[in-house]
Protein backbone atom coordinates (compact mmCIF):
# COMPACT_ATOMS: atom_id res chain seq x y z
CA UNK A 1 0.00 0.00 0.00
CA UNK A 2 1.87 3.19 -0.92
CA UNK A 3 2.52 5.72 1.97
CA UNK A 4 3.00 9.14 2.57
CA UNK A 5 3.79 9.57 6.12
CA UNK A 6 3.29 13.24 7.72
CA UNK A 7 6.15 15.05 8.92
CA UNK A 8 5.42 14.25 12.68
CA UNK A 9 6.30 10.86 12.43
CA UNK A 10 8.06 10.11 9.66
CA UNK A 11 11.79 10.18 10.77
CA UNK A 12 10.79 7.86 14.37
CA UNK A 13 11.40 4.93 14.75
CA UNK A 14 7.71 4.20 15.38
CA UNK A 15 6.89 5.98 11.96
CA UNK A 16 9.25 3.84 10.06
CA UNK A 17 7.49 0.58 11.41
CA UNK A 18 4.38 1.68 10.71
CA UNK A 19 5.53 2.57 7.15
CA UNK A 20 6.84 -0.87 6.37
CA UNK A 21 4.30 -2.82 7.87
CA UNK A 22 1.65 -0.42 5.74
CA UNK A 23 3.39 -1.25 2.61
CA UNK A 24 3.22 -4.86 3.46
CA UNK A 25 -0.87 -4.67 3.35
CA UNK A 26 -1.84 -5.17 -0.34
CA UNK A 27 -6.25 -4.45 0.90
CA UNK A 28 -6.65 -8.03 0.02
CA UNK A 29 -9.19 -8.59 2.82
CA UNK A 30 -8.62 -11.79 3.75
CA UNK A 31 -8.43 -10.85 7.34
CA UNK A 32 -11.67 -9.47 7.24
CA UNK A 33 -13.43 -12.71 7.31
CA UNK A 34 -11.92 -13.75 10.46
CA UNK A 35 -12.38 -10.84 12.56
CA UNK A 36 -14.55 -11.30 15.44
CA UNK A 37 -15.47 -7.78 15.33
CA UNK A 38 -16.63 -7.01 11.90
CA UNK A 39 -17.93 -10.41 11.99
CA UNK A 40 -20.25 -8.98 15.11
CA UNK A 41 -20.66 -5.37 13.52
CA UNK A 42 -20.47 -5.94 9.73
CA UNK A 43 -18.96 -2.48 9.06
CA UNK A 44 -15.23 -2.40 7.31
CA UNK A 45 -13.78 0.17 10.03
CA UNK A 46 -14.74 -2.57 12.59
CA UNK A 47 -12.46 -4.98 10.87
CA UNK A 48 -8.71 -5.13 10.51
CA UNK A 49 -8.32 -3.69 7.03
CA UNK A 50 -10.58 -0.80 7.90
CA UNK A 51 -8.68 0.05 10.93
CA UNK A 52 -5.26 -0.11 8.86
CA UNK A 53 -6.95 2.36 6.92
CA UNK A 54 -7.75 4.52 9.42
CA UNK A 55 -4.79 4.46 11.05
CA UNK A 56 -3.14 5.51 7.50
CA UNK A 57 -4.59 8.39 7.25
CA UNK A 58 -3.94 9.31 10.91
CA UNK A 59 -0.50 8.89 10.02
CA UNK A 60 -0.66 10.69 6.98
CA UNK A 61 -2.05 13.62 8.48
CA UNK A 62 -5.73 13.06 8.84
CA UNK A 63 -7.24 14.26 11.66
CA UNK A 64 -8.72 11.93 13.94
CA UNK A 65 -11.82 12.03 15.80
CA UNK A 66 -13.81 10.26 18.39
CA UNK A 67 -15.78 7.91 15.80
CA UNK A 68 -11.69 6.96 14.28
CA UNK A 69 -11.29 6.66 18.46
CA UNK A 70 -14.49 4.02 18.47
CA UNK A 71 -13.29 2.08 15.55
CA UNK A 72 -9.55 1.63 17.42
CA UNK A 73 -11.06 0.98 20.88
CA UNK A 74 -13.27 -2.02 19.40
CA UNK A 75 -10.63 -3.82 18.17
CA UNK A 76 -10.10 -6.64 20.90
CA UNK A 77 -6.21 -6.78 20.13
CA UNK A 78 -6.86 -10.83 19.89
CA UNK A 79 -4.67 -10.86 16.24
CA UNK A 80 -6.65 -13.45 14.49
CA UNK A 81 -6.42 -11.33 11.39
CA UNK A 82 -2.37 -11.82 11.65
CA UNK A 83 -2.63 -15.34 12.04
CA UNK A 84 -5.06 -14.82 8.42
CA UNK A 85 -2.88 -12.49 6.42
CA UNK A 86 -1.08 -14.30 4.20
CA UNK A 87 1.28 -10.86 3.32
CA UNK A 88 2.71 -11.53 7.25
CA UNK A 89 1.45 -7.53 8.34
CA UNK A 90 2.05 -6.68 11.32
CA UNK A 91 -1.23 -5.38 12.56
CA UNK A 92 -0.88 -5.00 16.32
CA UNK A 93 1.83 -3.01 16.11
CA UNK A 94 0.52 -0.83 13.93
CA UNK A 95 -2.43 -0.56 16.38
CA UNK A 96 -0.49 0.20 19.24
CA UNK A 97 1.28 2.89 16.91
CA UNK A 98 -2.01 3.54 15.74
CA UNK A 99 -3.83 4.29 19.16
CA UNK A 100 -0.85 6.11 20.94
CA UNK A 101 -1.11 8.66 18.16
CA UNK A 102 -4.92 8.64 18.27
CA UNK A 103 -5.32 8.97 22.13
CA UNK A 104 -3.18 12.28 21.85
CA UNK A 105 -5.00 13.96 19.30
CA UNK A 106 -8.47 12.92 20.18
CA UNK A 107 -8.33 13.34 24.54
CA UNK A 108 -10.75 11.47 26.49
CA UNK A 109 -13.24 12.90 29.04
CA UNK A 110 -15.94 11.45 31.48
CA UNK A 111 -16.38 8.41 32.48
CA UNK A 112 -14.65 7.05 29.94
CA UNK A 113 -11.07 8.58 31.29
CA UNK A 114 -11.75 7.62 34.51
CA UNK A 115 -12.89 3.99 33.98
CA UNK A 116 -9.46 3.99 31.98
CA UNK A 117 -7.77 5.81 35.00
CA UNK A 118 -8.76 3.41 37.30
CA UNK A 119 -8.12 -0.03 35.43
CA UNK A 120 -4.76 1.37 34.67
CA UNK A 121 -3.52 2.16 38.57
CA UNK A 122 -5.78 -0.80 39.95
CA UNK A 123 -5.04 -3.89 38.00
CA UNK A 124 -1.34 -3.54 37.63
CA UNK A 125 -0.56 -3.62 41.31
CA UNK A 126 -0.84 -6.71 42.42
CA UNK A 127 -1.24 -5.84 46.56
CA UNK A 128 -3.82 -3.48 46.32
CA UNK A 129 -5.97 -5.19 43.52
CA UNK A 130 -5.48 -8.70 45.92
CA UNK A 131 -7.08 -6.68 48.61
CA UNK A 132 -9.74 -5.46 46.79
CA UNK A 133 -10.28 -9.25 45.30
CA UNK A 134 -9.87 -10.39 49.05
CA UNK A 135 -13.04 -8.43 50.18
CA UNK A 136 -15.08 -8.77 46.94
CA UNK A 137 -14.33 -12.77 47.48
CA UNK A 138 -15.55 -12.29 51.05
CA UNK A 139 -19.15 -11.17 50.23
CA UNK A 140 -19.09 -12.44 47.14
CA UNK A 141 -22.65 -14.04 47.67
CA UNK A 142 -24.04 -10.65 48.45
CA UNK A 143 -22.72 -8.81 45.50
CA UNK A 144 -25.18 -8.06 42.22
CA UNK A 145 -24.72 -10.94 39.86
CA UNK A 146 -22.73 -8.06 37.12
CA UNK A 147 -19.97 -7.98 39.82
CA UNK A 148 -19.76 -11.47 40.83
CA UNK A 149 -19.76 -12.86 37.74
CA UNK A 150 -16.16 -11.15 38.13
CA UNK A 151 -14.92 -12.19 41.32
CA UNK A 152 -14.15 -16.18 41.25
CA UNK A 153 -14.75 -17.56 44.83
CA UNK A 154 -11.75 -17.95 47.40
CA UNK A 155 -9.28 -20.27 46.39
CA UNK A 156 -5.57 -21.71 47.75
CA UNK A 157 -2.33 -22.01 45.54
CA UNK A 158 -2.53 -26.00 47.47
CA UNK A 159 0.72 -27.68 48.74
CA UNK A 160 4.17 -26.30 47.98
CA UNK A 161 7.13 -28.66 46.92
CA UNK A 162 9.91 -28.63 49.26
CA UNK A 163 13.03 -29.89 47.04
CA UNK A 164 15.28 -27.76 45.21
CA UNK A 165 16.34 -28.33 41.61
CA UNK A 166 19.54 -27.64 39.72
CA UNK A 167 17.12 -26.72 37.41
CA UNK A 168 15.24 -23.23 37.46
CA UNK A 169 12.75 -21.71 35.76
CA UNK A 170 11.54 -17.90 36.79
CA UNK A 171 7.76 -17.85 37.08
CA UNK A 172 6.48 -14.22 36.13
CA UNK A 173 3.52 -14.21 39.14
CA UNK A 174 1.78 -11.12 37.46
CA UNK A 175 -0.75 -8.77 38.72
CA UNK A 176 -3.87 -10.19 39.10
CA UNK A 177 -3.69 -13.92 38.73
CA UNK A 178 -2.35 -14.57 42.01
CA UNK A 179 -5.44 -13.47 44.13
CA UNK A 180 -7.73 -14.76 41.31
CA UNK A 181 -6.38 -18.11 40.46
CA UNK A 182 -3.46 -19.00 43.06
CA UNK A 183 -3.73 -22.27 42.13
CA UNK A 184 -2.35 -22.21 38.35
CA UNK A 185 1.36 -20.90 39.64
CA UNK A 186 0.87 -23.80 42.36
CA UNK A 187 0.36 -26.41 40.20
CA UNK A 188 3.12 -25.27 37.67
CA UNK A 189 5.45 -25.56 40.41
CA UNK A 190 4.02 -29.25 41.20
CA UNK A 191 4.11 -30.48 37.66
CA UNK A 192 7.77 -28.99 37.02
CA UNK A 193 8.74 -30.00 40.27
CA UNK A 194 7.68 -33.99 39.48
CA UNK A 195 9.65 -33.32 36.32
CA UNK A 196 12.93 -32.01 38.08
CA UNK A 197 12.44 -28.34 37.78
CA UNK A 198 12.05 -25.90 40.20
CA UNK A 199 10.02 -22.51 39.95
CA UNK A 200 11.48 -19.26 41.44
CA UNK A 201 9.63 -15.93 41.34
CA UNK A 202 12.21 -12.81 41.30
CA UNK A 203 11.09 -10.28 43.81
CA UNK A 204 10.17 -6.91 42.75
CA UNK A 205 8.81 -8.65 39.54
CA UNK A 206 4.62 -8.00 38.88
CA UNK A 207 2.24 -6.81 35.94
CA UNK A 208 3.97 -7.70 32.67
CA UNK A 209 2.72 -4.35 31.61
CA UNK A 210 0.33 -5.66 28.87
CA UNK A 211 -2.89 -3.92 30.71
CA UNK A 212 -1.01 -0.09 30.69
CA UNK A 213 -0.07 -0.93 26.81
CA UNK A 214 -3.56 -2.09 25.99
CA UNK A 215 -4.72 0.63 27.92
CA UNK A 216 -2.51 2.89 25.53
CA UNK A 217 -0.10 3.96 27.94
CA UNK A 218 3.31 2.35 26.54
CA UNK A 219 5.73 4.55 28.21
CA UNK A 220 4.04 2.50 31.35
CA UNK A 221 4.09 -0.20 29.66
CA UNK A 222 8.05 0.20 29.27
CA UNK A 223 8.28 1.24 32.73
CA UNK A 224 7.00 -2.64 33.90
CA UNK A 225 9.14 -4.23 31.58
CA UNK A 226 12.14 -2.27 32.91
CA UNK A 227 11.21 -3.23 36.37
CA UNK A 228 10.62 -6.47 35.47
CA UNK A 229 13.69 -6.94 33.64
CA UNK A 230 15.58 -5.42 36.48
CA UNK A 231 14.04 -7.98 38.91
CA UNK A 232 14.57 -11.37 36.11
CA UNK A 233 18.30 -10.28 35.52
CA UNK A 234 19.89 -11.54 38.57
CA UNK A 235 18.23 -14.90 38.69
CA UNK A 236 18.90 -15.60 34.76
CA UNK A 237 22.62 -14.36 35.48
CA UNK A 238 22.95 -17.08 38.21
CA UNK A 239 21.70 -19.82 36.01
CA UNK A 240 18.23 -20.02 35.79
CA UNK A 241 16.95 -21.62 32.56
CA UNK A 242 14.44 -19.06 31.49
CA UNK A 243 11.35 -17.55 32.38
CA UNK A 244 8.50 -19.35 32.20
CA UNK A 245 4.80 -18.19 31.39
CA UNK A 246 1.75 -19.77 33.15
CA UNK A 247 -0.70 -17.21 31.11
CA UNK A 248 -0.85 -16.96 27.72
CA UNK A 249 -2.08 -13.15 27.65
CA UNK A 250 1.50 -12.10 29.98
CA UNK A 251 3.78 -14.65 28.03
CA UNK A 252 2.79 -13.22 24.42
CA UNK A 253 3.46 -9.75 25.62
CA UNK A 254 6.88 -10.81 27.42
CA UNK A 255 7.74 -11.79 23.89
CA UNK A 256 7.35 -8.05 22.81
CA UNK A 257 9.79 -6.75 25.26
CA UNK A 258 12.30 -6.57 23.20
CA UNK A 259 10.58 -4.41 20.64
CA UNK A 260 9.44 -2.37 23.07
CA UNK A 261 12.29 -0.88 24.42
CA UNK A 262 14.29 -1.29 21.00
CA UNK A 263 15.36 2.76 21.88
CA UNK A 264 16.69 2.38 24.94
CA UNK A 265 20.60 1.87 25.57
CA UNK A 266 20.36 0.47 28.95
CA UNK A 267 17.60 -2.12 28.09
CA UNK A 268 17.57 -3.11 24.68
CA UNK A 269 20.06 -5.74 25.04
CA UNK A 270 19.24 -7.06 28.20
CA UNK A 271 15.49 -7.42 26.61
CA UNK A 272 16.10 -8.97 23.69
CA UNK A 273 17.68 -11.79 25.97
CA UNK A 274 14.87 -12.30 27.98
CA UNK A 275 12.84 -12.75 24.76
CA UNK A 276 14.64 -15.56 24.14
CA UNK A 277 14.51 -17.01 27.40
CA UNK A 278 11.02 -16.52 27.31
CA UNK A 279 8.97 -20.14 27.38
CA UNK A 280 5.03 -20.54 27.67
CA UNK A 281 4.61 -23.25 30.28
CA UNK A 282 3.33 -26.00 27.40
CA UNK A 283 6.93 -25.28 25.72
CA UNK A 284 8.65 -26.41 29.17
CA UNK A 285 6.31 -29.66 29.75
CA UNK A 286 6.06 -30.51 26.04
CA UNK A 287 9.97 -30.09 26.05
CA UNK A 288 9.85 -32.87 29.26
CA UNK A 289 7.34 -35.23 27.37
CA UNK A 290 9.63 -38.32 27.90
CA UNK A 291 10.04 -37.73 31.47
CA UNK A 292 6.23 -36.87 31.54
CA UNK A 293 5.22 -39.63 29.67
CA UNK A 294 6.17 -42.79 33.07
CA UNK A 295 4.63 -40.44 35.59
CA UNK A 296 1.32 -40.19 33.43
CA UNK A 297 1.37 -44.21 32.82
CA UNK A 298 1.11 -44.95 36.86
CA UNK A 299 -1.72 -42.43 36.92
CA UNK A 300 -5.33 -44.34 38.09
CA UNK A 301 -7.72 -44.04 34.67
CA UNK A 302 -9.55 -41.03 34.25
CA UNK A 303 -13.25 -41.67 35.09
CA UNK A 304 -15.22 -42.02 32.53
CA UNK A 305 -17.64 -38.92 33.52
CA UNK A 306 -14.38 -36.86 33.47
CA UNK A 307 -13.12 -37.84 30.38
CA UNK A 308 -14.77 -34.99 27.99
CA UNK A 309 -13.07 -31.70 27.83
CA UNK A 310 -12.91 -28.99 25.61
CA UNK A 311 -10.41 -26.39 25.12
CA UNK A 312 -10.18 -22.99 24.71
CA UNK A 313 -7.29 -22.08 23.26
CA UNK A 314 -6.66 -17.95 24.38
CA UNK A 315 -5.79 -15.85 21.27
CA UNK A 316 -2.85 -14.61 23.13
CA UNK A 317 -1.92 -18.74 22.86
CA UNK A 318 -2.91 -19.15 19.47
CA UNK A 319 -2.58 -15.97 17.49
CA UNK A 320 0.16 -14.30 19.71
CA UNK A 321 2.13 -17.07 20.74
CA UNK A 322 1.40 -18.94 17.82
CA UNK A 323 1.28 -22.48 20.02
CA UNK A 324 -1.31 -24.58 18.53
CA UNK A 325 -1.99 -28.36 19.29
CA UNK A 326 0.98 -27.88 22.17
CA UNK A 327 -1.57 -28.17 24.77
CA UNK A 328 -3.98 -30.09 23.53
CA UNK A 329 -1.29 -33.17 23.04
CA UNK A 330 -0.80 -32.91 26.65
CA UNK A 331 -4.20 -32.78 27.83
CA UNK A 332 -4.56 -36.15 25.33
CA UNK A 333 -1.51 -37.47 26.99
CA UNK A 334 -3.28 -37.29 30.23
CA UNK A 335 -6.29 -39.51 29.46
CA UNK A 336 -8.92 -36.26 28.17
CA UNK A 337 -10.52 -36.18 25.06
CA UNK A 338 -10.99 -33.34 23.68
CA UNK A 339 -14.58 -32.37 21.95
CA UNK A 340 -15.16 -30.43 18.56
CA UNK A 341 -15.00 -26.36 19.23
CA UNK A 342 -17.08 -24.64 16.01
CA UNK A 343 -14.80 -21.31 15.49
CA UNK A 344 -11.76 -21.64 18.03
CA UNK A 345 -9.59 -19.07 15.92
CA UNK A 346 -12.19 -16.68 17.61
CA UNK A 347 -11.79 -14.22 20.66
CA UNK A 348 -14.12 -15.01 23.96
CA UNK A 349 -14.20 -11.26 24.63
CA UNK A 350 -12.21 -10.97 27.16
CA UNK A 351 -9.10 -9.77 25.82
CA UNK A 352 -7.29 -7.76 29.01
CA UNK A 353 -9.91 -4.65 29.69
CA UNK A 354 -12.17 -5.14 26.39
CA UNK A 355 -14.96 -6.48 28.61
CA UNK A 356 -15.18 -4.05 31.17
CA UNK A 357 -14.64 -1.38 28.56
CA UNK A 358 -16.56 -2.85 25.59
CA UNK A 359 -19.64 -4.72 27.56
CA UNK A 360 -22.03 -5.24 24.78
CA UNK A 361 -19.32 -6.48 22.27
CA UNK A 362 -17.51 -9.13 24.80
CA UNK A 363 -21.06 -10.24 25.99
CA UNK A 364 -21.71 -11.12 22.67
CA UNK A 365 -18.47 -13.08 21.90
CA UNK A 366 -18.40 -14.52 25.20
CA UNK A 367 -22.08 -16.13 24.97
CA UNK A 368 -20.87 -17.60 21.06
CA UNK A 369 -17.61 -18.90 22.65
CA UNK A 370 -19.69 -20.45 25.79
CA UNK A 371 -22.12 -22.11 22.97
CA UNK A 372 -19.66 -23.56 20.93
CA UNK A 373 -17.33 -25.01 24.11
CA UNK A 374 -20.45 -26.65 25.38
CA UNK A 375 -21.82 -28.24 22.44
CA UNK A 376 -19.63 -31.65 22.34
CA UNK A 377 -20.99 -31.97 26.52
CA UNK A 378 -17.97 -31.86 28.10
CA UNK A 379 -17.09 -32.27 31.89
CA UNK A 380 -15.13 -29.15 32.12
CA UNK A 381 -13.78 -26.28 30.31
CA UNK A 382 -9.76 -25.79 30.07
CA UNK A 383 -7.92 -22.60 29.09
CA UNK A 384 -4.42 -21.15 29.33
CA UNK A 385 -4.99 -17.79 30.37
CA UNK A 386 -6.23 -15.85 33.72
CA UNK A 387 -8.24 -13.14 31.83
CA UNK A 388 -10.40 -15.81 29.40
CA UNK A 389 -10.91 -17.94 32.44
CA UNK A 390 -12.45 -15.56 34.52
CA UNK A 391 -14.60 -14.17 32.05
CA UNK A 392 -15.52 -18.04 30.85
CA UNK A 393 -16.32 -18.80 34.31
CA UNK A 394 -18.91 -15.73 34.39
CA UNK A 395 -21.10 -17.34 32.22
CA UNK A 396 -21.17 -21.57 32.80
CA UNK A 397 -21.54 -23.33 35.46
CA UNK A 398 -19.52 -25.78 34.12
CA UNK A 399 -15.91 -26.06 36.20
CA UNK A 400 -13.42 -23.75 33.85
CA UNK A 401 -10.10 -24.55 34.87
CA UNK A 402 -6.30 -23.96 33.69
CA UNK A 403 -4.90 -27.26 31.89
CA UNK A 404 -1.81 -27.06 34.19
CA UNK A 405 -4.09 -27.60 36.90
CA UNK A 406 -6.07 -30.91 35.42
CA UNK A 407 -2.60 -32.01 34.93
CA UNK A 408 -1.67 -31.41 38.16
CA UNK A 409 -3.98 -33.27 39.68
CA UNK A 410 -3.63 -36.22 37.08
CA UNK A 411 -0.48 -36.61 38.32
CA UNK A 412 -1.31 -36.62 41.63
CA UNK A 413 -3.87 -39.38 41.18
S1 LIG B 1 -5.04 -9.96 4.89
FE1 LIG B 1 -3.14 -8.82 5.24
S2 LIG B 1 -2.67 -7.88 3.27
FE2 LIG B 1 -4.81 -8.51 3.18
S3 LIG B 1 -5.97 -6.67 3.87
FE3 LIG B 1 -5.63 -7.94 5.67
S4 LIG B 1 -3.73 -7.12 6.58
FE4 LIG B 1 -3.81 -6.36 4.46
S1 LIG C 1 -6.92 -7.85 16.29
FE1 LIG C 1 -8.81 -9.08 16.28
S2 LIG C 1 -10.48 -7.59 16.56
FE2 LIG C 1 -8.65 -6.43 15.99
S3 LIG C 1 -8.78 -6.22 13.77
FE3 LIG C 1 -7.53 -8.06 14.15
S4 LIG C 1 -9.00 -9.76 14.14
FE4 LIG C 1 -10.20 -7.85 14.34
Amino acid sequence: METHLADFIRHTTAGREAEEILRRCVHCGFCTATCPTYQLLGDELDGPRGRIYLIKQVLEGATPTAKTRLHLDRCLSCRSCETTCPSGVHYSRLLDIGREVVERMVPRSGSDAFMRGALKNLLPRATVFGAAMKLGQSVRMLLPGVLRAKVPPLSAAGPTPRRSHVRQFIALAGCVQPSMYPNVNGAARRVLDRLGIQMVEAKGAGCCGAVRLHLNEAEGARDDARRNIDAWWPLLEAGAEGLVMTASGCGSHVLEYAHLLQDDPDYAVKAARIVLATRDISEVITAEVAALAPLLQACRPLPASERLLAFQNPCSLQHGLKIRGTVESLLAAAGYTLTAVADSHLCCGSAGTYSVLQPELSKRLQANKIAALIAGGPAAIASANVGCMGHLQGATDLPVRHWIELLDARLAS
